[in-house]
């Protein structure tokens, strides 16, 4: 048995490594901070001897297995559960509804299995806050229960629990059940994946672009605090397209595209705008802050030394930037900043292209 505690908290994992079935099957445990009980109870039941432990007070654990969360509160139902699932999956678990709801939202399990009835907080409520927040609305959950009640299968399901298991279950079935939640939540995520990216470039497409600036312009409304966006085009390239041909156009705005994004930070949001047009959303940045990242952008750009020949500016890809950056005000959209770092953008281009020009 070794343990060892995640970076910044208290949370126990604790790994159970039987010399017998080999690393293949071990078996893994967490105990949130508000576990009923403590890691020395917990090895206790286990059997574990006390001079086998370590702790190492470091990293977290990486472990390759997809990660469920088991919440009951009854000891007996976990250790079922962990001895169904531990071959297959890294079995975290949880006694009541709080600490389900902190595991849930800081340990990202695929999938939960989900008792209903425990004390303080039962399972259609800790259903109810999971569906309810962001972080955690998309993992599926499965209720298991020892009551064969219809309305509260129908209550489970109307809460947005994907499916609901009575006992006694054959486990066969359950994990069949599980395997089938986790595919198909890699399908949505695949989607959802699929849905915001540009095909070509792998930015976000340009829908994704609209919805992620006006709920920023929302946001900004209300902090007050400045938002900027920048728009690029690269130029000529109409004439690049018809020297070098459409396909090398393609592979022109592909290393283009990854020019942009190994410079924009991770709060930003690269986008591909149109055709050869690009954007970056820059929450809460002032307009010095925008000007430097697009002047970035514009010199990483002219690095990637693609050969243009028949550049009217250089002789290699280079790109124009406008730049506006907006106190937001209710009563005013999106469409203001997009309208104004375009006209940014053209005073670029008609100034000689090549440059940055910003307004704020
Ligand atoms: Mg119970």
């Amino acid at each position: 048995m070794k343990v060892e505690f995640l970076k910044n908290s208290s949370t126990i994992l604790a790994v159970d490594c039987s010399k017998n079935i080999g690393k293949q099957n071990e078996r893994t445990l967490l105990m949130g901070k508000h576990a009923s009980f403590s890691a020395d109870e917990f090895f206790e039941a286990h059997e574990v001897p006390k001079n086998v432990v370590t702790c190492n007070g470091g990293e977290a654990i990486m472990l390759p297995r997809p990660r469920i969360l088991v919440v009951d509160d009854m000891r007996s139902n976990i250790e079922l559960l962990c001895k169904i699932f531990g071959d297959t999956y890294e079995v975290l678990f949880a006694m009541n509804g709080a600490t389900a709801l902190h595991i849930a939202t800081t340990q990202n399990p695929e999938l939960i299995l989900l008792d209903v009835l425990m004390p303080e907080m039962d399972g259609y409520e800790v259903c109810r806050r999971l569906k309810s927040s962001h972080l955690t609305k998309m993992i599926p959950i499965i209720f298991i229960t020892g009551l064969d009640d219809e309305g509260g299968e129908a209550l489970g399901l109307e809460l947005g629990a994907e499916d609901y298991i009575t006992k006694p279950f054959k486990p066969i079935i359950i994990k069949m059940r599980v395997k089938h939640q986790i595919e198909l939540k890699h399908a949505r995520e695949q989607l959802t994946r699929l849905s915001i990216t540009d095909g070509l470039t792998g930015l976000a497409n340009r829908r994704h672009f609209d919805e992620v600036l006006s709920s920023e312009y929302n946001r900004h409304t209300r902090t007050g605090r400045d938002l900027s966006l920048i728009l690029m085009d690269v130029d000529y390239f109409k004439i690049y397209n018809d020297t070098y041909g459409h396909v090398n156009g393609d592979k022109c705005l592909q290393r283009l595209a990854q020019g942009i994004s190994s410079i924009v930070r991770s709060t930003d949001l690269a986008a591909r705008y149109g055709g050869e047009e690009f954007a970056c959303i820059l929450p809460e940045t002032d307009l010095d802050g925008a000007v430097s990242i697009a002047e970035k952008i514009r010199l990483n750009i002219m690095g990637l030394e693609i050969p243009h020949l028949t550049s009217l500016v250089a002789d290699c890809v280079t790109i124009s930037i406008g730049i506006f950056t907006a106190r937001c005000v209710s009563g005013e959209s999106e469409f203001h900043i997009i309208a104004e770092a375009d006209k940014q953008l053209y005073l670029a281009k008609t100034s000689g292209r090549n440059r940055v020009s910003f307004k704020s």
